[in-house]
């Protein structure tokens, strides 16, 4: 029987690595994790035990720490890295910008000088729709000019451009660069799911932690946008359709268009507003979740969602979960644990 192929997956605790996780273990990857537990539990292993039957191996490294980087890389020998680790919080980035280019930039550079070391090129990367700033249209090809509003934002572009150069450079580095619109839901069992620190940024989570009694009430950021109700409109994608997409992404590195990276949109083609979300997950949950329109929120577009096509044709990969299924999921895992992994 030929070898399984093994893959390392940094920020592989949290949200969305933990769900490829078990995507790629579905896949028939041998796969273990890396994470320094700065935005996750560690009970995400024992509940990803209980999904896949299997215990995970995982290094309690830095992506930072380029030494035990290497130590991992080497111990492991994976033929690939999925690179999730990263902070994501756009407000707390403009607060603590040193720290966002620190862990995202700096931390890509420690990995890919690790990689390079121990030999290992085949790399998919967790970029986002935030790297299409405000786009002047929708639905968002991958050819719409690049932007950032905020550190976040930028530390994206920046590896983005790095990984660019990087296969520029040298043609035996196979990249994708993943941009990823608003992943939302949990793995249909209700043992993972999004578990945020303090109060959720994402409207999901919030939607949730209300239905579940922990707020009070939701405020809808901005009434007044130039859409059909009103209010804000995203592209929201299953978490596990995303992580599927990353095992897709993966098996078709090699289709990198004249050795740069593959760069796809994950997302499902279709907008939803916030009203018409929070609609369907009343529905799915039974739960009436009061609300009250606020000011808008610095820095939020109107609409944004993907033209998926090019991932249909390059990856073969589409979204097949829609937001009813999307709502059930996260109330699922909510409903399950109220406090998240703590409960
Ligand atoms: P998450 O915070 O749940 O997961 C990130 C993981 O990385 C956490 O487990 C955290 O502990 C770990 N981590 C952070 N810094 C680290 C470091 N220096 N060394 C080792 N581990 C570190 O976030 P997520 O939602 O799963 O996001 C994963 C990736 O996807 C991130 O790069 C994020 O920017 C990107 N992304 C997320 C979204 C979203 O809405 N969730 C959208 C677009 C892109
Ligand atoms: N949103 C909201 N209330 C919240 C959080 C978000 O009305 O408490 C809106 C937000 O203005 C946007 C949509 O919900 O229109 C999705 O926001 P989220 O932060 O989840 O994703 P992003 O803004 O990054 O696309």
């Amino acid at each position: 029987m030929a070898e399984k192929r093994r893959v390392l997956l940094t920020g592989g605790t949290g949200y969305i690595g933990s769900h490829s996780a078990v995507s790629f273990v579905e896949a028939g990857y041998d796969v273990a994790l890396l994470d320094n537990f700065s935005n996750s539990s560690p009970r995400v292993l024992d509940r990803l035990e209980q999904i896949l039957g299997q215990r995970l191996k995982v290094y309690e490294v830095d992506v930072c720490d380029e030494p035990r980087l290497r130590e991992a890389l080497a111990s492991f020998s994976p033929q690939a890295v999925v690179h999730f680790a990263g902070l994501k919080a756009v407000g707390e980035s403009v607060k603590e910008p040193q720290r966002y280019y620190e862990n995202n930039v700096a931390g890509t550079l420690s990995l890919l000088r690790a990689m390079a070391a121990e030999k290992v090129q085949d790399l998919v990367f967790s970029s986002s729709a935030t790297v299409y700033g405000d786009p002047a249209s929708v639905p968002i090809t991958e050819a719409f000019p690049r932007s950032a509003t905020n550190p976040y934002g930028r530390s994206k572009l920046m590896v983005e451009d790095m990984l660019m150069d990087l296969c520029v450079s040298d043609p035996g580095w196979n990249i994708a660069l993943l941009r990823y619109f608003n992943p939302v839901g949990a793995h249909n069992s209700g043992l993972i799911g999004e578990d945020p620190t303090g109060i959720p940024n994402n409207l999901m989570p919030f939607v949730t932690q209300v239905a579940v009694g922990r707020r009070a009430k939701l405020s809808v950021f901005g009434g007044d946008y130039p859409t059909h109700d009103g209010t804000g409109v995203r592209d929201y994608i299953h978490v596990t359709d995303l992580a599927e997409g990353h095992v897709s992404a993966l098996a078709s590195l090699d289709r990198t268009p004249d050795g740069a990276p593959l760069v796809v949109n994950l997302g499902t083609g279709k907008g939803y507003s916030v009203l018409e979300t929070l609609r369907a997950f009343e529905k799915a949950s039974g739960c009436s979740v009061p609300f009250e329109i606020a000011p808008r929120r610095p820095g939020d577009v109107a609409e944004c969602y993907a033209d998926p096509s090019r991932a249909r044709d390059l990856i073969g990969w589409e979204a097949k979960l829609g937001l009813d299924r999307m709502c059930e999921d996260a109330w699922r895992w909510q409903a399950n644990n109220p406090d998240g992994y703590t409960s």
